[in-house]
């Protein structure tokens, strides 16, 4: 039978490129070409083995009539051999030689090779063998007839490693923007999100497949605007120019749920080589924070200032008065305006107590002094001053007989009932009857303080054990304060191991019950 080698040559060689362009991988394009090398040649086995781009050493990347338990037997042919142009004839005795070895071990009855490099430009990605046995021969125009080959498996070669490297280009930028801490987002030409990363959900509420496809403004509603001019304005404006520097808008969104946030935009713009914009990739920072630290920042000084001014400026109007030269001062009026002055004083000393207490806190260099601590005596001295300060509101204090000694500080725990209960007082504006109750459970005592008050609406419950936090209401504003007082009192029975909560009154009755718990010593346990 006589064989038209070259129709045969193209029709494998059609085969391939049709493989080639069936986006087929790597490794099966590879088998069907040292397939087809391998039949057109008439030869018994071969092996594809590619240069590895890191190490540069040859791996077996493909193979045809090798059984696989047989493929390390021919590593010894990847090794030291190594290609130059020009003078493949010089390898053929040592390639002779590697076979017979080759032969002798995996007897496979392999005699005869033939190989050829798979050039990609000047450098080798990798060989091609192909294997005769027996005493058959290869014809001897059976290299050139390998050559087409050999070329084709160097195009797949490069086209692939290209696609892998674009692929993994891809998925390292797309990862990149997905775990960025900022919010990304890319908008094409017509201001549609295209890219919406996992920051930006959380910041904005919105979720990458609601917000993909839909238009800039469509998630982006300000409700209150900072800079001049939002991104509708400044392309409005003629945003971008050639070379523009980006945009930058700040302002508050409303979350999908309501919620506020306070974004900072950067738009860049993308242009090709016309100068048309392409598309815009926006950076997106949360300024809650930072906004709330200088919202802080200002009710600090405001509060401060008010409260230091207000005993400052009593102590100054009744020392200036006893001061007159023209006066003579009945004793009792003396003792009265000296007790007015000397209460005014420790006011401030509380308060600039409190103040080094919370940056003690902030700096955390809050430390406890902790001792024997028999909660019943602390409250009745602190129930016992408050009753001497008010008429119109009476006391009521529980505990039951045994009731434990715990480890604390007690001049901090003495802070918190003074809290608790001047809050109480504070803001049962038409008096009534505040109940202070201890009880002891297995491991913890709870003391709770119960008011008549005005209630502490539900919205506000999150605020409240805020720094600098009062709630606005007509009471707040009458009556003095910082805001610090729950501050402290969580940091306080926090620093002992303990809770602290509140809510409405038991029974429905109009208030609120402020509770703590605070670990029991393990001694007083043993004692049950
Ligand atoms: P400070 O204690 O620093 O003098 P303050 O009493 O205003 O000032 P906090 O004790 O921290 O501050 O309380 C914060 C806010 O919580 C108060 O301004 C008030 O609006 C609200 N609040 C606290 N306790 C009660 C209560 N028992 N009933 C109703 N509202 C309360
Ligand atoms: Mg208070």
């Amino acid at each position: 039978m006589l064989l038209d080698y070259r129709v045969l040559e193209r029709e494998y060689l059609l085969a391939i490129s049709r493989a080639l362009t069936a986006e087929l991988d790597l490794g099966d394009v590879l088998r069907i070409i040292v397939r087809a090398a391998v039949e057109l040649v008439s030869g018994q086995a071969g092996i594809i083995a590619l240069t590895d781009p890191v190490d540069e050493k040859f791996r077996v990347a493909a193979v045809y009539g090798i059984p696989p338990e047989h493929i390390r037997h021919f590593e010894p042919l990847l090794r030291g051999l190594p290609y130059r142009e020009g003078a493949e004839h010089e390898a053929v005795p040592e390639l002779t030689r590697q076979m017979t070895e080759l032969a002798l071990e995996a007897d496979l009855g392999l005699t005869q090779a033939i190989r050829l490099p798979m050039l990609s430009g000047d450098s080798v990605v990798g060989m091609i063998y192909v294997f005769q046995s027996g005493s058959y021969r290869f014809r001897s125009d059976a290299a050139s007839l390998l050559r087409n080959f050999a070329d084709q498996a160097a195009i797949a070669v490069k086209n692939a490693r290209l696609y892998e490297a674009v692929i993994a280009e891809k998925q390292r930028l797309d990862a990149i923007l997905e775990q960025s801490a900022d919010g990304v987002m890319i908008l094409d030409a017509h201001l549609q999100i295209t890219v919406f990363n996992k920051a930006l959900s959380r910041m904005t509420g919105w979720r990458a497949q609601d917000a993909i496809g839909r238009t800039h403004d469509e998630v982006f509603r300000w409700a209150r605007l900072e800079t001049e001019m939002d991104l509708d304005l400044a392309l409005a404006n003629g945003w971008p120019l050639p070379h523009a520097a980006p945009l930058y808008v700040e302002g508050l969104l409303r979350r999908p749920d309501g919620s506020p946030v306070s974004l900072g935009i950067t738009y860049a713009p993308l242009m090709d080589s016309n100068n048309r914009m392409t598309d815009i990739i926006a950076n997106v920072r949360d300024l809650t924070r930072y906004r709330e630290e200088q919202e802080l920042q200002k009710t600090f000084i405001s509060v401060v200032s008010h409260e230091l001014k207000t005993p400052v400026s009593i102590i100054k109007g009744y020392a200036g008065t006893l001061r007159r030269d023209e006066a003579e001062w009945p004793p009792e009026v003396l003792n009265e305006y000296l007790a007015v002055i000397e209460e005014e004083a420790d006011r401030l000393t509380d308060l600039i107590d409190q103040l080094l207490e919370a940056s003690r806190l902030q700096s955390g260099t809050f430390q406890l002094e902790t001792g024997d601590v028999w909660l019943p005596e602390l409250v009745h001295n602190v129930t016992r001053k408050f009753s001497s300060q008010t008429d119109i509101h009476t006391f009521r204090v529980q505990f039951p007989d045994s009731f434990p000694i715990i480890q604390g500080d007690e001049r901090r725990l003495t802070q918190v009932l003074n809290n608790l209960i001047s809050n109480a007082i504070k803001y049962s504006p038409d008096g009534g009857e505040i109940v202070v109750t201890g009880s002891v459970q297995r491991e913890h005592v709870l003391l709770s303080v119960s008011d008549p008050g005005i209630g502490i609406p539900e919205h506000q419950k999150d605020r409240i054990f805020q720094k600098f936090s009062r709630l606005d209401n007509a009471l707040s504003r009458r009556t003095e304060g910082t805001g610090l007082g729950l501050y402290l009192t969580k940091a306080i029975v926090e620093a002992h191991d303990g809770r602290i909560w509140f809510g409405e009154n038991e029974n429905g009755r109009p208030g609120t019950t402020f509770t703590f718990c605070l670990p029991r010593d393990e001694r007083s346990q043993e004692e049950d």
